[in-house]
């Protein structure tokens, strides 16, 4: 018998949720519900710096209004910081991390020495300042106490695959391959953790979504880019790797991209200005029949 569909959603508790979060949840939600599958919510709050309990609890709030139902217990990644720092320590162990002191300052000063900065899919590339550095002198500076980053040695984790391309699969897009080139240019010696943020949303929700048996990742397009990496991670962990449905963005009427804090009025605001769920639904772009009928 085949395995039921899983699917989830996972949002970053950064602030209040908006249309174009009920719009990710209806169709996370709806592609379970339509193929008898399970729907999943997770809480992507990791960065202490940005996420804030409040901001949980309308999650909860706001999603059980708009009539969505999700499988208990959620799982809030902050609860699970040594999960995320084993799969680090884990790539540690085979030398595929290293330590980096550069500050941001330190990083766009190198950059713009060297006159061009190659342009990745989450902005400039890392040029590699602390790849080389001498062991005694990690250990030094680590001891103390200077703050760092551990960054993935792409070229060495990429020497790690058995075979390339790595592949996989969008809805939309279609087939997707994954080269060496096109990591080391995309994304470089990526950050997988730093102090104030333990583990990378990169590692955390690949870790998860293989954790959890997620089976269908829906999202928006814009982390389209991102997937190359996470199959990567998937292939350094053995990870099982899940097909995806990158969805379009909504956007406001000037065709920007709808964001947190910008041009998107927050679910609870529209809620209590008088619509009701079936009306949130219908300006998102679903039919509320399909997720409350
Ligand atoms: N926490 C991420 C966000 O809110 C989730 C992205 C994903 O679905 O992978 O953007």
């Amino acid at each position: 018998m085949p395995s039921p569909i899983v699917t989830r959603c996972a949002p970053s508790p950064t602030g209040y949720l908006h249309l174009g979060h009920a719009y990710a949840a209806g169709i996370a939600f709806l592609r379970a519900r339509e193929a008898g599958g399970r729907f999943l919510l997770r809480i992507e709050d990791i960065d202490l710096t940005r996420c804030r309990p409040e901001f949980t609890d309308a999650i909860f709030d706001d999603m059980a209004w708009l009539g969505l139902t999700w499988e208990q217990p959620v799982r809030r990644q902050s609860e699970h910081f040594t999960d995320y720092r084993q799969a680090i320590e884990t790539l540690q162990e085979q030398g595929l991390l290293y330590p980096c002191f550069c500050t941001r300052k330190q990083i766009a000063a190198e950059i713009a020495a060297a006159g061009q900065a190659p342009h990745g899919f989450e902005g400039a590339v890392y040029p590699g300042t602390c790849r080389h550095l001498d062991p005694a002198e990690r250990v030094d500076r680590m001891a103390a106490g200077e703050a760092y980053a551990l960054r993935l040695d792409m070229a060495a984790a990429c020497s790690r695959i058995p075979g390339w391309p790595l592949h996989w699969h969008d809805e939309t897009a279609g087939a997707q391959a994954v080269t060496p080139g096109l990591l080391l240019d995309g994304f470089g010696d990526v950050v997988l953790a730093r102090k104030e943020t333990p583990a990378s949303y990169h590692l955390c929700v690949t870790h998860d979504d293989a954790l959890q048996g997620v089976t269908l990742v829906t999202r928006g397009t814009d982390l389209l880019p991102a997937t190359h990496l996470h199959r990567l991670l998937q292939a350094l962990f053995d990870w099982p790797v899940p097909a995806y449905a990158h969805h379009r963005l909504l956007t406001d009427d000037s065709g920007e991209r709808l964001a947190k804090r910008k041009n998107a009025p927050a679910l609870r605001d529209l809620r209590a200005g008088g619509l009701s769920p079936a009306n949130v639904w219908r300006m998102a772009g679903l039919n509320p029949a399909r997720i409350v009928g």
